[in-house]
C-alpha cells in the first residue's frame, strides 16, 4: 500500500497523524484520532447512532434536508442487553437528539425536516417506564422520539399508519400511546404528519436546494405488507385480507415496518426497520416480507440489517437480493446477531462478492457464543457512512460512543459504487 491509496481494508486506529491518515483526510476531511469533520454541501453523511438501547439513523442529505429514522429508548434488563450508551446519566433520547444537535449545527441547520419512525416498537420510538418524565406541558411522556424533540425540533412526521392507528389492529399499548399523544401535540404546534405512501418518491424531498440535487432520491418501498412494484409510483399489498386470518396469524408490527432506499447518483442505501422473512416454518409464506422488499430494493451500497440480525430476518432473500459491500447492524441485546443469520451474512453462498460488517455495539456473552463477530470490521461505535458529492465513492467511520467528542477510532474506504 503507498501513502497515496487508502485500501478499502485499511483500518486507522486512534493514533492520530501518519502519512495514512494524512491521506485519508485528503478524501474525506477527517483525522483517525480527531472529531469527525463536520458535513459539507453535496455530501451525503448517514450517522448510525449507538446507544445501546434501539435504533437512530440521523441523515444528512447533499442540501443539508436533514432525515431522522427512529429514535428507539428501550428499557430491557442488563442481564441481557450493553449498558446504555455513553453512560445512564441521561435517556437514550436525550443522547440522540445531543447527537442530532451538534451535528446539525455543524452543518448549519437548527431542526429535523423529517422524523420517519418505522414501527410502534419500543427500540425504534422509544418506551415508557414510572420514571419517564412528562413534557413541558404534560402532554406525554419523555423517551425516545419525544425525547428528541424536546432538543431539537422535528418539522415533519411520517410513520406507518397516521392517522387512524388501526392496522392490523388498533393500536392502543401504553408506548404506542405515549407516541400517539405526542403525535397530537405536535399536530395542534403546526407540525406536519403523514401516513407513509408506499411507492413515493415525493414524500421525503430535499428541502433546500433540491435542483441542485436531481440525482438524489428517497423512495418509500414498504409499509404494512404495501410493497412498491418497481414502476411509476405503484404499490401492491402481499399480505391477505385482515378479516381472512384468525388474530394468532395477524402480520405482527415487525412485517409492518416501514422500508426506505436512498440513492445518491450511483450509491443506494436500504433501511427497513424489523422486517421478518419467518414463515412459520412454512405455513405462511405471506410472512416473509423482508424478501420482496428488499427485491425490489437492490442491489444496494449499504444496508442497515433488519430486525438487529436476529433469526427470522436478514434471511437468505434479503442477502441475496441486496448483496450490500456494507452492512450495518443495530445491536444491544445478547441475540443481535444470531449465528445463522450471521454466517449466512458472512459466507459466499448468498454473496460471492466481499462485505464488511459494522455494528453499533455488541454484548460480551454473543462474543463468546458466536464466534464470527470477531470478523466483524467494527463492533462497537457510532458508524457514519460519508458518501462524496455525486455518489461514486464513501467511506465509513466509526466514531467513539464512549463520550460526545465525535472522535474517528477507525475509518474505511473509499469504497466506489456499483
Ligand atoms: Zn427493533
Amino acid at each position: 500500500m503507498n501513502s497515496t491509496h487508502i485500501s478499502r481494508r485499511t483500518v486507522l486506529q486512534s493514533v492520530g497523524g501518519g502519512a495514512l491518515a494524512a491521506s485519508a483526510a485528503a478524501h474525506t476531511g477527517s483525522l483517525a484520532g480527531g472529531p469527525l469533520a463536520p458535513w459539507t454541501p453535496g455530501t451525503l453523511d448517514i450517522h448510525h447512532i449507538s446507544t445501546g438501547r434501539g435504533n437512530a439513523t440521523l441523515i444528512v442529505c447533499p442540501d443539508g434536508t436533514s432525515m431522522m429514522v427512529d429514535a428507539g429508548a428501550t428499557y430491557a434488563s442488563l442481564e441481557y442487553t450493553v449498558a446504555p450508551i455513553p453512560d445512564g446519566s441521561r435517556r437514550p433520547g436525550e443522547w440522540i437528539g445531543r447527537y442530532a444537535k451538534r451535528h446539525l449545527q455543524a452543518a448549519g441547520h437548527g431542526e429535523i425536516d423529517y422524523f420517519v419512525l418505522t414501527h410502534f416498537h419500543g427500540d425504534h420510538m422509544g418506551e415508557t417506564t414510572a420514571g419517564s418524565p412528562p413534557s413541558k406541558d404534560h402532554d406525554y411522556l419523555l423517551t425516545g422520539v419525544t425525547d428528541v424533540e424536546a432538543v431539537v425540533p422535528i418539522r415533519r412526521y411520517i410513520d406507518r399508519c397516521y392517522p387512524t392507528y388501526d392496522y392490523p389492529i388498533p393500536q392502543n399499548d401504553p408506548w404506542t400511546g405515549n407516541y400517539r399523544k405526542f403525535i397530537a401535540s405536535q399536530v395542534k404546534r403546526g407540525r406536519s404528519v403523514e401516513r407513509v405512501r408506499v411507492g413515493s418518491a415525493r414524500q421525503i424531498a430535499l428541502q433546500h436546494k433540491p435542483r441542485s440535487y436531481p440525482d438524489f432520491v428517497v423512495r418509500n418501498l414498504a409499509a404494512n405488507g404495501e410493497v412498491w412494484t418497481g414502476v411509476n409510483e405503484e404499490s401492491r399489498h402481499l399480505f391477505p385480507e385482515i378479516a381472512s386470518l384468525k388474530p394468532a396469524d395477524y402480520p405482527s408490527e415487525n412485517m409492518c415496518s416501514l422500508a426506505l432506499r436512498l440513492s445518491y447518483g450511483p450509491f443506494d442505501y436500504f433501511t427497513g426497520g424489523d422486517l421478518t422473512c419467518g414463515t412459520q416454518y412454512g405455513e405462511a409464506p405471506w410472512q416473509d416480507i423482508e424478501t420482496p422488499v428488499a427485491q425490489i430494493a437492490g442491489p444496494v451500497e449499504v444496508a442497515v440489517m433488519d430486525h438487529h440480525g436476529v433469526t427470522g430476518a436478514s434471511g437468505p432473500g434479503f442477502i441475496r437480493a441486496l448483496r450490500p459491500r456494507v452492512f450495518v447492524l443495530f445491536a444491544w441485546d445478547s441475540a443481535h446477531p444470531c449465528m445463522d443469520t450471521l454466517n449466512a451474512m458472512m459466507g459466499t453462498r448468498l454473496n460471492t462478492g466481499p462485505r464488511d460488517i459494522f455494528s453499533t455495539a455488541m454484548k460480551q456473552e454473543t462474543r463468546i457464543a458466536n464466534r464470527q463477530v470477531a470478523d466483524m470490521k467494527s463492533q462497537n461505535g457510532h458508524v457514519v457512512v460519508r458518501v462524496a458529492p455525486g455518489g461514486k465513492t464513501y467511506h465509513v467511520f466509526i466514531t467513539d460512543n464512549a463520550d460526545e467528542s465525535d472522535r474517528v477510532i477507525a475509518q474505511f474506504g473509499p469504497y466506489t459504487c456499483a
